[in-house]
């Protein structure tokens, strides 16, 4: 007999290995081995429960996911549709009718399979990319993941396997697996994976076709042990089974450059012809409107990835006037949480027009887009909202004068691009 002492009867330890061994009937488990099984039985007992997240999928027509992402998403009018008949479409394939099982004799009927409708944006930073992701999910009830692209590395290498996209989704919506497989996952700067032979202008490392490769199968659907803590699998960590099916990939991107590589097919298939004027102008104010696969492709995205993300979109640079919209129109608009704020204090306030153009010229002067509208309104204002809750003043009157006095102390200047 090998072990004549006492060890545990699970990792084999001897006695004087361990700290503590607990006597069973016909055996014995120490302290580590102890640990171990209380987790097992925990994650077991969860992923047993009832669903608690309060995700419930609820399908929307294509017209009323684009009418609710009006409320929230200014412009974009292209990129909200092709968005809606995207997710409309997957959720119905994930709602169809399973087909009943056919006798033995039964003639084999035809079975179409309607495949998955992953999207990908491109468009430049702060246009709204994540933003109409995100308003998305929310109407139609379903966990939603924002992972960034960048992150990830091949497997064997230091940085997130892509396994831990889902254990983002996981963690979302608490660990509900049934919730999380039909899901929605925001991919972002999905252009920093590009291959970076096809495209010179891009400074990555080779791994980027490797990651493109890691998320070909997720993308596609399949099965995937996930650690429930991310990071690397763990050999004593309990994986959670979750199958990507039916989950939906949204991909953005900048893909900073692009449009050159559009310029020059989209010029090259119009020698000859005589390009119209309304193609003309398209071409002048947003090249990205033409932008498809084949383009991302000469980019550096594999062909098999953009095989998975089947369904390609643009978004439209923000102007003045969209920025000025951004600021106001939409239902949680920052001056709409701005009043609401000083609302809450008993304070009415009140902004001139003018400071709002103020505010939007800024945001373009310093090339902030539509994420610095909100660092701009907070240097301006920070001020009032540090005095006036201490003071009996029950109106705000929030002038030119005073904004820009207040912006130009503000560091703001520190932003300035030179
Ligand atoms: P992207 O993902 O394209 O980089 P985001 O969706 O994160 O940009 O946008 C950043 C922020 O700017 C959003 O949270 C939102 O407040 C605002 N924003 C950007 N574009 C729009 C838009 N078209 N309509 C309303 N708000 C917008």
């Amino acid at each position: 007999m090998a072990k004549s002492t006492l060890h545990c009867s699970f990792c084999g330890r001897n006695r004087d290995e361990v700290k503590i061994l607990i006597a069973g009937q016909e055996g014995h488990i120490c302290e580590s081995c102890v640990d171990h099984a209380r987790e097992i039985v925990i994650q077991e007992v969860e992923s047993k429960q009832d669903p608690k997240s309060g995700y419930k999928l609820t399908v929307r027509k294509p017209m009323e996911l684009k009418k609710h992402l009006d409320e929230y998403v200014i412009g974009q009018d292209e990129a909200k549709k092709i968005l809606s008949v995207g997710v409309y479409n997957h959720y119905k394939r994930l709602n169809q009718p399973k087909p009943a099982k056919k006798q033995k004799n039964e003639e084999a009927e035809e079975e179409i399979e309607i495949e998955k409708s992953n999207v990908i944006m491109v468009g430049e930073t702060g246009t709204g990319k994540t933003l109409l992701a995100k308003t998305i999910a929310k109407l139609l009830n379903v966990p939603f993941a924002i992972v960034d692209a960048t992150v990830f590395t091949e497997a064997g290498y230091v940085g997130e396997d892509v396994e831990s996209i889902l254990t983002r989704l996981l963690q979302v919506c608490n660990y509900d697996v049934a919730a999380a497989e039909s899901g929605i996952v925001y991919i972002d700067e999905i252009d920093k994976i590009a291959r970076k032979s096809d495209n010179p202008s891009i400074t990555r490392d080779v791994s980027g076709e490797g990651v493109q490769q890691g998320l070909l199968k997720l993308l596609e659907g399949t099965e995937v042990l996930v650690p429930p803590q991310g990071g690397r699998k763990h050999p004593d960590q309990k994986l959670i089974k979750v199958n990507t099916q039916n989950i939906l990939f949204i991909c953005g991107g900048a893909f900073d450059g692009v449009d050159k590589i559009i310029a020059r097919r989209v010029n090259t298939n119009a020698i000859g012809f005589n390009v119209n004027k309304n193609l003309q102008d398209a071409m002048k104010n947003n090249l990205l409107k033409f932008v498809n696969a084949q383009d991302l492709k000469t980019f550096g995205l594999i062909p098999e990835l953009l095989g998975r993300l089947p369904v390609v979109t643009y978004l439209d640079p923000l102007d003045k006037e969209t920025l000025r919209a951004i600021l106001c129109k939409p239902k949680n608009a920052l001056i709409k949480q701005y009043n609401k704020l000083f609302a809450l204090e008993g304070i009415q306030l009140e902004i001139e027009e003018p400071v709002l153009d103020f505010m939007v010229e800024k945001a373009m002067e310093y090339k902030l887009g539509a994420r610095g509208l909100r660092s701009i309104c907070e240097s301006i204002l920070t001020d009032a909202m540090f005095e006036l809750p201490s003071s009996s003043e029950k109106h705000f009157k929030l002038t030119l004068e005073y904004a820009v006095n207040k912006f130009d102390h503000a560091r703001m200047n520190l932003l300035k691009v030179a």
